[in-house]
């Protein structure tokens, strides 16, 4: 197995997503590149030695040396908010990667796909939006995205734009916008059954969120047939220490 080392990463470009959330684009001199739904670490040290390090999702397929993040803050959290409210431009951190092999998309598969996502979990999920865009694939998407309200919406003006092949349906969890009929509420059977695939279409299924939105998908999921080995799952839990 390739054994995974610290590079210096330089942050080039940020810009926020949300009020709490921010996009950050690193470049990475001697980056292997990577596939969507693979994860990098980041380390943080501190001018007396101390360091921190947690896992953070890839938001874009590779090109060349930059590696893209999207980051929410979680409130009292000791890296996030550093990262969505701190770091500049010119800045530098490490990074680790990629890592994963299992939670991914690679752009020669054709079978329908199916993505889950509940808050930040949709950074995965939107770089295999992106791959699927950017080889020209034809394999049928469709993106189940659960979300507070329509003001933590992530690539909101980019998901807005058609990209034929892929179909959105936005899952509020506190409050939907007034000409949504589906109350807001936790995802349930009925939003799988009616937003995805029926499960003899035999889709990849990826979900992907805090651990409890996970399950709970993964569990109607199964529920509604769709096979154990098709359902790819990434919990957002804490990580680091
Ligand atoms: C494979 C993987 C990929 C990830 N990708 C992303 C990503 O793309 N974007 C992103 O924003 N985050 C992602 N995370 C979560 C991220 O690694 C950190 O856990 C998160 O940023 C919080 O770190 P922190 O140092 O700010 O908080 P900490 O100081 O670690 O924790 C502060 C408090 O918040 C709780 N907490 C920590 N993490 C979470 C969490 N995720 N949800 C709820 N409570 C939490 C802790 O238990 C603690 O009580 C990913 C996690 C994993 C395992």
């Amino acid at each position: 197995m390739r054994r995974l080392t610290w590079r210096p990463a330089e942050l080039v470009a940020a810009a926020a997503e949300t009020a709490s959330a921010r996009t950050l684009r690193f470049r990475v001199p001697g980056w292997p590149g990577h596939l969507a739904g693979q994860h990098v670490d980041v380390r943080l040290t501190a001018e007396d030695g101390y360091t921190a390090q947690r896992s953070y999702s890839m938001a874009a397929p590779a090109d060349g040396d930059l590696v893209e993040l999207t980051v929410e803050t979680v409130t009292d959290g000791e890296v996030s908010p550093y990262l969505v409210e701190e770091l500049r431009v010119g800045d530098q951190v490490e990074l680790r990667g990629p890592v994963g092999g299992w939670f991914v998309w690679r752009p020669e598969s054709t079978a329908p796909v199916l993505l889950v996502g509940g808050g930040s979990g949709i950074v995965p999920l939107m770089s295999m939006i992106r791959a699927r865009r950017q080889a020209g694939s034809r394999a049928p998407f469709r993106l189940l995205y659960s979300l507070r309200d329509p003001d933590r919406r992530y690539y909101a003006d980019e998901l807005r734009r058609p990209d034929p092949g892929l179909d959105i349906t936005y899952l509020y969890t506190r409050s939907a916008p007034e000409h949504v009929s589906r109350p807001a509420r936790r995802i349930m059977l009925d939003d799988l059954a009616e937003g995805g695939w029926p499960a003899s279409f035999e889709p990849d299924c990826y979900v992907c969120g805090p651990t409890g939105f996970v399950e709970a998908a993964a569990d109607l999921l199964l529920a509604l047939g769709h096979a154990p080995e098709r359902i790819r799952t990434e919990r957002f839990g804490p990580t680091g220490g």
